[in-house]
């Protein structure tokens, strides 16, 4: 976010930049307008969300829009169960905006701060074998494109370009508006327990293919699993919520308050380090309850940290999770956040990290103050090696030549970019490490 004296930084404080200009446009209208000004004077200009991306994937070093004036629902077509939302809409925003036509979003990632276009762009996810990233529930986006013309893409125009855009990094435009394709509403039951983590890591995909959403996080030195497993209920069955006091004890008492606290002692302290992850395990997670799906989906991050995550073959996970546990053991780190396993259905769009193959995710975290790169440039090894793809708003090292490798259709994307941006007005340092000049 930006603070005074103009330094934007990122939510994991791994990025900061300057801005030339910050600029809040209110509409379309003025968003066309600071890309005609910012082109006028041979500036780079970037939209970004909410910057809760750890790469450098939002840093806008010319001009930043800030698009948090851009927000609310354009349009909700009921029959067909479509919403038009404004770039800057929070996610946090739309189970309100949804409700009164009784919809909800298919599926959310983790936490639900984040803007629907940066989360479309970075290709943010969930969990869910059946079930692909949020950039999979788009039918529909408007663009402003580097000559500040308006870019419709939908069904009936421009339809072939919908695959490339919603996944498009913010290199191909402005995204002024997305459409979802939502569905009637759900509530979702939660078992939550801690498990042998041999066992799980062998029955992952079978748990995976069994569920409507299974995760699992493992904490490093422990040999447990805390499996979370969702079932997906009409929207009018019985549920039983967490109470305020319930929710406030595990999620923000012991999620954040609590781990914040070991995390600092694990700091000061590394060999404690272990002991501390076996409590947390036993603590975090024995539980069942029930509530509409975005409340259930989303939680609290409160305790800041980094985090890199890799997509590999679904088929390949168990081998993965196998060869990230032997570098923990091997090794003399103490990591004092837990590794965090999940699973999509293939889709087709062309920069998705699950892009036609049936997904598993394994995203590695340190706390913010503690030393991460060993340790995720150790995974990012092991993972390049079964042909992972980073997700692109999470910390990693490849380049456009080993992007290029993992994504059938990088080069129609390359293509399609300079087609549409040809003299490079929405690139930044990041952009051009992971697609080229
Ligand atoms: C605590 C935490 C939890 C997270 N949990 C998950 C998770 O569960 N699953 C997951 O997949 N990811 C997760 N992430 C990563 C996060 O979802 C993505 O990085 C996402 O992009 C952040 O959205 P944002 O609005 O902050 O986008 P930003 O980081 O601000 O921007 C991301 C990109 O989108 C572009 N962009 C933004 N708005 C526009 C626009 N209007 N037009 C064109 N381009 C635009 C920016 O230029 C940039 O390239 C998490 C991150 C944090 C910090």
């Amino acid at each position: 976010m930006t603070r005074p004296g103009g330094v934007w930084q990122n939510w994991a404080r791994t990025e900061r930049v300057r801005p030339v200009r910050v600029e809040h446009p209110p509409t379309v209208a003025a968003v066309r307008r600071s890309v005609h000004a910012a082109a006028a004077r041979g500036l780079r200009v970037k939209a970004v969300g909410a910057g809760h991306s750890f790469s450098g994937v939002a840093v806008a070093p010319d001009v930043l829009l800030d698009l948090s004036d851009l927000t609310g629902l354009v349009d909700l077509d009921r029959e067909r169960g479509r919403a038009r939302l404004l770039a800057g809409t929070r996610l946090h925003r739309i189970p309100a905006l949804l409700a009164p036509a009784g919809l909800a979003m298919q599926n959310l990632g983790d936490i639900d701060r984040q803007s629907i276009s940066g989360a479309i762009s970075t290709g943010t996810h969930g969990t869910g074998r059946r079930l692909g990233g949020i950039a999979t529930q788009v039918v529909a986006v408007t663009l402003v494109t580097a000559d500040g013309e308006l870019l419709t893409i939908d069904e009936h125009q421009n339809a072939e370009l919908l695959p490339a855009v919603v996944v498009g990094l913010g290199a191909l435009g402005i995204v002024v508006d997305v459409t979802l394709q939502c569905v009637p509403a759900f509530a979702l039951a939660a078992a939550e327990r801690p498990e042998p983590l041999d066992a799980v890591c062998d029955a992952v995909v079978a748990r995976a293919e069994e569920a409507d959403h299974f995760e699992f996080f493992w904490f490093p030195h422990t040999d447990l699993a805390l499996t979370k497993t969702l079932t997906r209920l009409p929207a009018d069955a019985p549920t039983r919520p967490l109470g305020a006091a319930s929710r406030f004890v595990d999620d923000i008492v012991i999620g954040n308050g609590a781990h914040q606290a070991l995390c600092s002692i694990g700091r000061a302290m590394p060999p404690l380090v272990p002991a501390i992850n076996r409590l947390s395990a036993r603590v975090w997670g024995d539980r069942a309850f029930s509530d509409l799906s975005h409340r259930v989906l989303a939680t609290t991050r409160g305790v800041r940290f980094r985090e890199m995550e890799y997509a590999i073959a679904l088929d390949d996970l168990p081998r993965a999770l196998r060869a990230v546990r032997r570098l923990v053991e091997e090794s003399r780190w103490r990591i004092e956040f837990p590794i965090e396993v999940r699973t999509s259905a293939a889709d087709g769009l062309w920069l998705s990290t699950a892009h036609e193959r049936a997904t598993g995710y394994i995203a590695v975290h340190r706390y913010a103050r503690a030393d991460h790169t060993a340790y995720f440039a150790a995974v990012e090894e092991a993972m390049r090696a079964l042909g992972g793809r980073p997700h692109w708003g999470k910390m990693h090292t490849m380049d456009a030549d080993g992007l290029r490798r993992v994504y059938p259709r990088f080069d129609d994307f390359v293509a399609l970019r300079d087609r549409l941006d040809p003299g490079r007005a929405f690139a930044n340092p990041y952009l051009t490490r992971v697609l080229g000049e």
